[in-house]
């Protein structure tokens, strides 16, 4: 089933080595994918322990324009047209002008980043508007619940090149679904993890517990958190820059978490909650209610909240979300809840990464092709424009694949 003389040998079965592997096929390359775990997908998988659809990973297609996936979303909303957000201040929702007043805020934040965008590199939270109403809020929702970083740690370049613009397509059916559609028939062998690639002599060998594979190229598409981390041994070792972009691009951090809830909350379908940042929430979680109509609300936690809770591990994460949801809406009756662990699974050790401030141009350097393409890294991180996100990591693993050497 698998080619044992491969041409190339394709790291990880994620968005990128998904891709890489459709792309080298179409280019009449035979490949094998290793994979560490034992399911295909990486950071995007749907399952529907809850009945419906829920993704432990990458939950909307965004910036849908430009998006190498939007073609294989299926049946999917522009979520931004369905979404109303209900923010919690404590003892009552925010009314319709102070919905508006946020709208502002946040349209205020972009702007200071545009603004700033000709001068130095420098952390996000030195150029955005601080002390006002809404200002914390926006702040620590754009920061930590969507980068999954603190501002204070966040390079304005780099989260000016990743721009995550709308449409943001949130599919029916789940990202990791559409993964595992695209992956249908390639050759892709799981629970294959790769400890060290030998690259200095004419061709790559990979070896792990599964034996030793060789072929004439490699393209590595694992995350910067297994890389940092010496998941993987490189022979001879990579050289100082590239070594020096993998500790540039830190992981952050976000998970997720999911409940059944047998009340719809008042709540209408599609619309997300929050509570305002404030001495009784300084590091909200944000929920999205019943997506499609299911019986389910999903959330997130990010940045230092989501490390300090991962530190406890799932359970603590639940019953931190239960908690908030008791804040928000008194006893709401909450059924069957789950909860991911992205920073701690060996696999991934984080959910993507972000460049340090001054090093946004890191992601170029990871893209670079080592020994003539002879071994390639490819997958979120390498992206320069749509880096941390799915997409990015899907149109990367395309790229890698152009420059294999035939
Ligand atoms: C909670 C969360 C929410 C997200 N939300 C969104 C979103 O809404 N939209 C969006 O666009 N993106 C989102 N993302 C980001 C998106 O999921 C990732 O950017 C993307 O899936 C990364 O794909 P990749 O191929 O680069 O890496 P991965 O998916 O990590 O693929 C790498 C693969 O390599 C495997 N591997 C690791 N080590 C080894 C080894 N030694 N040997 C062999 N295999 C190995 C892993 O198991 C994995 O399958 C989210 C991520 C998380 C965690």
């Amino acid at each position: 089933m698998f080619p044992t003389d491969p041409d190339v040998l394709v790291v990880g079965a994620g968005a990128a080595g998904i891709a890489a592997a459709r792309a080298l096929r179409d280019r009449g390359l035979s490949c094998v994918v290793l994979e560490g775990g034992a399911r295909i997908g990486g950071r995007a998988f749907t399952c529907r322990t809850l009945g419906a659809p829920f993704d432990h990973g990458a939950t909307w297609l965004h910036a849908a324009g430009r998006n190498p996936l939007t073609p294989f979303a299926g049946e999917a909303v522009d979520h931004d047209t369905l979404r109303e957000r209900h923010f919690w201040l404590g003892d009552r929702w925010a009314d319709q002008a102070e919905c508006a007043a946020y709208r502002e805020a946040e349209a205020r934040f972009h702007a200071a980043l545009a603004a700033a965008a000709a001068g130095p590199d420098r952390a996000v939270a030195e150029v955005i508007p601080r002390g006002g109403f809404w200002d914390e809020t926006v702040a620590h929702g754009q920061g930590a619940q969507i980068q999954g970083m603190e501002v204070e740690h966040l390079s304005l370049h780099d989260v000016l090149a990743s721009g995550l613009e709308g449409p943001n397509l949130l599919p029916r059916e789940g990202v990791g679904s559409i993964l595992l559609r695209l992956a249908e028939g390639l050759p892709i062998r799981l629970l294959a993890r790769v400890e060290r690639i030998r690259w200095g002599g004419p061709g790559v060998v990979a070896e792990g517990a599964f034996g030793c594979l060789a072929a004439r190229a490699a393209i590595v598409t694992v995350s910067t958190g297994v890389l940092a981390a010496g998941g993987i041994r490189f022979d001879p070792p990579l050289p100082p820059a590239l070594a020096q972009a993998i500790h540039d691009l830190p992981m952050a951090l976000l998970n997720k978490f999911a409940f059944r809830c047998a009340d719809r909350l008042g709540i209408p379908p599609f619309h997300s909650v929050r509570c305002r940042v404030s001495p009784a929430r300084p590091r909200p979680m944000s929920f999205v209610m019943w997506p499609f109509g299911a019986d389910h609300l999903f959330g997130f936690v990010g940045g230092s909240l989501a490390v300090e809770l991962s530190r406890e591990g799932p359970a603590a994460l639940l019953a931190a979300a239960a908690e908030e949801l008791r804040f928000i809406f008194g006893d709401p009756p909450l059924g069957q809840g789950l909860a991911t662990d992205w920073g701690r699974d060996p696999l991934f050790l984080g959910s993507y990464s972000q460049a340090r401030v001054g090093a946004a141009g890191a992601r170029a350097v990871l893209g670079q092709p080592l020994a003539g393409g002879r071994l390639l890294f490819a997958g979120e991180a390498t992206h320069t424009t749509m880096a941390g996100t799915i997409g990015g990591a899907f149109a990367a693993g395309q790229a890698a694949a152009a420059l294999v050497r035939p």
